[in-house]
Formats: structure tokens, C-alpha cells, sequence
């Protein structure tokens, strides 16, 4: 018989990397050794003590049964008290708190529960791109909110088309950013929940780098604003400050009434995170925190080898405040990212994102992960210098 996906499933755009994988599986099979910059996943490991807390929680059997879907108490009232502690926000744990199976899994589950067909979802580009898709597996239509530089990477609410904005039922955004790395004050905040409340849009925030910071710059929360849990809900991770993507944690915070929405989706999809994996993440943000400041020593180095290296190349590169991300404009003569990273992969063996693949409005840029040693970073620049990229 032949398979008919559904018309969500083709409604998914093409996986702009496939290309990319292609080549670099073909470069590895000819023996290339490559050094690769464009994963957005921590390379150090999870800190000791979260690891042997899961350890211990894994051998106790209360944790083998089927966990609360919105999380143990226990866990929502520790992301309460880290609210409170790092923001100065007050949530009810109760309510206001929703554990997530990675924040992915409430990024792509929100709009099931707000989105009906044909539905408007305002989505930032260049983007991570589950906001989009998620929005189109709803049945609902993205709409682009462009990310210019000379804006700071931030969407210009006021160019959004008024009958757009009144038809729009969700507004993502994500600060720090990926992949343009920019950060925002809370003065933007105030003007996303004034426009949103204007023209009645829920706001996710989507924040998994807010504790991924360098040089003293602390990144704020969404809801610190007044009145934005009248509209809003943030997303947090523990995937990247604690270097656990494998482990599958993060949470959900903000309005009642959003995360009830939400509830109801992951009640009937999923049931809920495995309590031990929910004892560990008690413990990452509960515990000692010197890991993480570690962590961003390490990253701030990296940031700043890449930095100073592509600079002495004549490359046009921001140091960032925040993410362990490098985004920058690819350089002259090159017009299309997908042409600079080919070549970059062809003639050094080195991987860099091309903008365009996280949105049109990314073309002309690409994104470098700084997730790989020192050391490789260091042999990553020598090899740009003498394949004379450009
Ligand atoms: C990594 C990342 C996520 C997903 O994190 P998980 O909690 O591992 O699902 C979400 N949003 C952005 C912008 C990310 O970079």
C-alpha cells in the first residue's frame, strides 16, 4: 500500500542540514577528521553531584512507579524557590509550575492546546525552529517577526501588521538567544507584554541560557515585569547550564490558566518525568553551583580564543554577553551561508550552522558552537588560516 503522511507532515519544511550531513558523513568515511562547531550540546559533563543523586534516587523503588504528570511537589516548589531566590518572582507551586520533559516538549506541545486551525503564531526568525514547528503540527500558520541586527536581534513589534497582531493568538521569543546570541532588558519585556496584552496574545518565553552568562551580565526573567503572568509563561531548561540534554528536564512557569492548557495536552501524551531524573534536577539547582561557574570560565575562554583568532582573520565577530554560541556575518565575498559552510566543511573540516537554516531572515550569517576543547578550537583556526578562507 502506499503511505500517505498527513498533511501536517508535509507541511514540515525541508531539513535544511541534511545536506550538511550528507557531506560530513562523506568527508568522515574518507577519513577527514572534523572538528564539529555547529551542535548546540555542551560537551562537559554533568556535574558529579547531580549524577550521583539520580544514582541514589534510581536504586529507591517509590521512584519506579508513574510520576505526577505535572511534576513532584517537591520538584515545583524547588523551581518556586529558584524563581523567587534568582528573579525575585513569586509562583504557587501549585499552579504556576509544570515539569517538562525538556523544554522542547512543552515548546512543541503549546500550541496544541491554544492553536486551532489556521491560527496565527508569531515566531521570531533566524529562530530555534520547534516554535514554527510546532505551530504548523498544531494546523496553525507562522508568521515571521524578522531578528535584524541593527534592531539587536530583537523583533520590531511595531512593523507587525495590526490585523496580524489581533488574529495572533501565541508570541514566541527567546533571551539570550539562539542562534543570534542576543540578549534583552527588561524595557523589551515591557513593551512584548504591552503589545500583548493589547491585542490579547499568550507570550512564551522561551529562556534555557539565562544562567549562561559571561562577565558578569545577569540575564532577566520575562515575568519580572508587571502584569506579564496575566499573559505569559517562560520555559527553562536545565539542559544547558547543567550540561543534561540527554537526561530529558525542564519546566514550564507562569500564568495558571496557560499551564492548565498545557496540563491537559501532556496529561493525555506523555506521563510525566521519571522521579529519579526529577530528584536530580532538585539537586542541580538546590546544590553547590560551582560547576556551572567553572563551566563559563571554560566557555569564556573558548569565546574568546574563537573570538580573537577569526578577528585577526579580518572576520567580522561580536563577543557575546550570553550562550556559548559565536553568530556572525559570513564573510566577503560569500552571499549564501550554505555555500560558506559547505566550503568551510570541504576545504577544512570544520562545521559551522549556516544562518539560513534557522530562518530566511539567518541567511548571511552562520552560527559556531563553542562546544569543542580548547585545543581543537585552536587547530580550527590554524586550519581556517591555511586553507585561506574567505
Ligand atoms: C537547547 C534549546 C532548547 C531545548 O532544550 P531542552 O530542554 O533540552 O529540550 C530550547 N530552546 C532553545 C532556544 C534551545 O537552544
Amino acid at each position: 500500500m502506499e503511505m500517505r503522511y498527513a498533511n501536517r507532515i508535509d507541511r514540515i519544511p525541508p531539513y535544511l542540514f541534511a545536506e550538511i550531513d550528507r557531506e560530513i558523513e562523506r568527508k568522515k568515511n574518507e577519513g577527514v577528521d572534523i572538528i564539529n562547531l555547529s551542535v548546540g550540546d555542551p560537551d562537559l559533563p554533568t556535574p558529579r553531584n547531580i549524577v550521583e543523586r539520580l544514582q541514589e534516587a534510581a536504586r529507591d523503588p517509590a521512584n519506579h512507579r508513574y510520576p505526577s504528570y505535572a511534576g513532584m511537589p517537591a520538584f515545583r516548589k524547588t523551581i518556586a524557590d529558584w524563581y523567587r531566590r534568582r528573579f525575585n518572582v513569586s509562583l504557587d507551586p501549585e499552579e504556576e509550575v509544570i515539569a517538562l520533559i525538556g523544554s522542547k516538549e512543552g515548546i512543541a506541545h503549546i500550541p496544541l492546546a491554544f492553536i486551532n486551525s489556521g491560527d496565527i503564531a508569531l515566531v521570531p526568525d533566524p529562530a530555534y525552529p520547534v516554535y514554527k514547528i510546532g505551530t504548523i503540527l498544531a494546523g496553525g500558520e507562522p508568521i515571521a517577526m524578522p531578528l535584524m541586527e541593527e534592531n539587536g536581534f530583537k523583533p520590531d513589534l511595531e512593523k507587525i501588521d495590526r490585523e496580524i497582531a489581533k488574529k495572533a493568538k501565541i508570541l514566541f521569543i527567546n533571551y539570550p538567544n539562539n542562534p543570534t546570541t542576543a540578549t534583552a532588558e527588561l524595557e523589551f519585556f515591557r513593551e512584548v507584554v504591552d503589545f500583548s496584552i493589547d491585542n490579547e496574545i499568550i507570550v512564551c518565553h522561551d529562556a534555557p541560557y539565562t544562567e549562561m552568562t559571561f562577565n558578569g551580565y545577569k540575564a532577566g526573567s520575562f515575568l519580572e515585569v508587571r502584569n506579564a503572568k496575566d499573559i505569559g509563561i517562560e520555559f527553562h531548561s536545565l539542559s544547558k547550564t547543567y550540561n543534561m540534554t540527554g537526561w530529558r528536564i525542564g519546566f514550564a512557569v507562569g500564568n495558571s490558566e496557560v499551564l492548565a492548557g498545557l496540563g491537559k495536552v501532556k496529561e493525555n501524551v506523555d506521563s510525566g518525568v521519571f522521579q529519579a531524573i526529577q530528584y536530580a534536577a532538585i539537586e542541580a539547582l538546590e546544590g553547590p553551583q560551582d560547576t556551572v561557574r567553572k563551566n563559563m570560565k571554560i566557555f569564556r575562554e573558548r569565546r574568546d580564543l574563537m573570538v580573537d583568532g577569526l578577528r585577526d582573520l579580518g572576520w567580522n565577530v561580536e563577543k557575546p554577553r550570553a550562550t556559548f554560541y559565536l553568530w556572525f556575518r559570513i564573510p566577503e565575498p560569500y552571499k549564501s551561508s550554505i555555500k560558506f559552510s559547505s566550503d568551510l566543511l570541504n576545504k577544512t573540516g570544520i562545521v559551522m550552522t549556516p544562518g539560513v537554516g534557522f530562518g530566511s531572515y539567518g541567511e548571511g550569517y552562520v552560527r559556531c558552537a563553542l562546544t569543542q576543547k580548547k585545543e581543537r578550537l585552536e587547530e580550527a583556526l590554524d586550519r581556517i588560516k591555511r586553507f585561506n578562507l574567505r
